[in-house]
């Protein structure tokens, strides 16, 4: 059971919530991206108001500095994930990374007759490229069920493991709609024991929970920036360095190679072969100074808030009447994410008067269709970031009451 205590309280820590003095903002929507701590805004404005430069390239101290800097907040972040320096990529985002490992990795190895394991409650991102994969290389791509409670179907992945035929497995962490916790380190054993190489998403996993690659032991982690207190437009790719070694570069370009010639080339070792042009540089320094805010915070405490914060809202929704919400009933098995139908209204609706008082929460199929359709269709959906307080969620209830009467007094008309 999960205890009040564990709160955090760093809403100092992140300026966007003081945005409007009238109206106090209610920001339930951490889940499509995080706010920012002050730190992160700082260091990257650092970057670029005293230390800008290109990186990699410059041997003028200005240029070393930003250099120093941008290959600093890849040691952070590799630490924040406890993966290897030299195994930490940096991408565009989740969505990207996934790509490079389709486009890298999954066009050497992956053929006619072999088959890729997805699961249904993956994010768009974790599913149309395999599928775009599967239909390139004449390969066949599974679908591992969900339950009634929003787990993933063990024994169903366990029998296409079985065939002896699956390559690759690609599963979420953690689902966007039902905030359920999946068994990664048994999901890859299981791969490893059959053959299959495996790929976690944890775009939902990394700001929300420990994550320790190395003793997951994926052969590929990805995740985003943004929504781990960084900014847009970075991401990261993890793997062991042996892996990264034997994958072609995808961009090629500046910056990625150890030298030219007529004849040949010769690309730099990861991670950098895979970095080619003028990386996102300021976005890099600011994911750095988030892995380092996160590590001070320390993710076991994100974790316990997160628990507090799921628990507390799944106890209120219940004693609003006409809510269904999807996913584990138990809040430890599943992060800050809850989804919920209100009898009656259409979720848009609902988002629509929620967000005319300030209240920011998605609806739709969060871009996970094959499970929204599961599920019975579009949902709202409530998210939280380490900033988010018991309070932020009695204002959300508060106005879902007056949005359930609102739409009841006009139905009675
Ligand atoms: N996977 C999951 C589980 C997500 O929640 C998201 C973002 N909603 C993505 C992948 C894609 O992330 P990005 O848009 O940052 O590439």
């Amino acid at each position: 059971m999960a205890s009040a205590s564990a709160c955090l309280e760093v809403r100092g820590d992140f300026p966007l919530l003081e945005r409007c003095a009238a109206q106090p903002l209610v920001y339930l929507d951490s889940a499509a991206t995080a706010l920012k701590p002050k730190a992160v805004i700082t260091a990257m404005s650092h970057y670029y108001e005293r230390a800008t430069a290109n990186v990699h390239r410059g041997s003028y101290p200005l240029a070393e500095e930003a250099t120093e800097m941008y290959e600093e907040a890849r040691m952070r972040v590799a630490e924040l994930c406890n993966a290897p320096y030299e195994g930490t990529v940096f991408t565009r985002g989740t969505t990207e990374a996934i790509n490079l490992v389709r486009l890298s990795w999954g066009r050497a190895r992956i053929g006619t007759g072999d088959r890729v394991v997805v699961t249904e409650m993956e994010h768009h991102s974790n599913l149309l490229p395999w599928r775009a994969l599967c239909e390139d290389s004449g390969a066949a791509l599974d679908i591992v069920p969900v339950d009634s409670q929003g787990r993933l179907d063990m024994q169903s992945l366990l029998r296409l493991l079985d065939s002896g035929r699956v390559k690759l497995v690609a599963v979420t962490h953690v689902s966007n709609v039902l905030g359920t916790i999946n068994p990664v380190d048994s999901i890859v054993s299981a791969c490893h024991e059959a053959g299959a190489a495996c790929l976690i998403d944890g775009a939902q996993a990394v700001p929300h929970l420990p994550v320790d690659f190395t003793a997951i032991s994926a052969d590929f982690y990805v995740w985003s920036g943004h929504k781990a207190l960084g900014s847009t437009g970075i991401g990261v790719l993890h793997a062991d360095p042996s892996i990264l070694e034997e994958m072609p570069p995808l961009m090629l370009g500046g910056e990625m190679v150890q030298g030219v010639w007529p004849d040949r080339v010769e690309y730099k070792p990861p991670p950098w072969r895979f970095e080619a042009g003028t990386p996102p540089i300021a976005e890099a320094i600011g994911l750095g100074a988030a892995a380092e805010y996160l590590l001070r915070l320390g993710l076991a405490r994100v974790q316990a808030h997160d628990a507090v914060l799921t628990e507390y809202a799944l106890a209120r929704l219940e004693r609003v009447g006409g809510i269904t919400t999807f996913g584990p009933a138990i809040a430890d098995d599943r992060t800050g994410v809850v989804s919920f139908r209100l009898d009656g209204v259409h979720p848009h609706d609902l988002a629509d008067l929620l967000g005319r008082r300030g209240i920011c929460v998605r609806a739709g199929h969060h871009c996970a269709q094959p499970l929204s359709d599961r599920i019975g269709g579009p949902t709202t959906r409530m998210s939280f970031g380490p900033y988010t307080t018991t309070s932020d969620i009695d204002l959300c209830i508060d106005g879902l009451i007056e949005a359930r009467d609102h739409f009841r007094s006009l139905t009675a008309l």
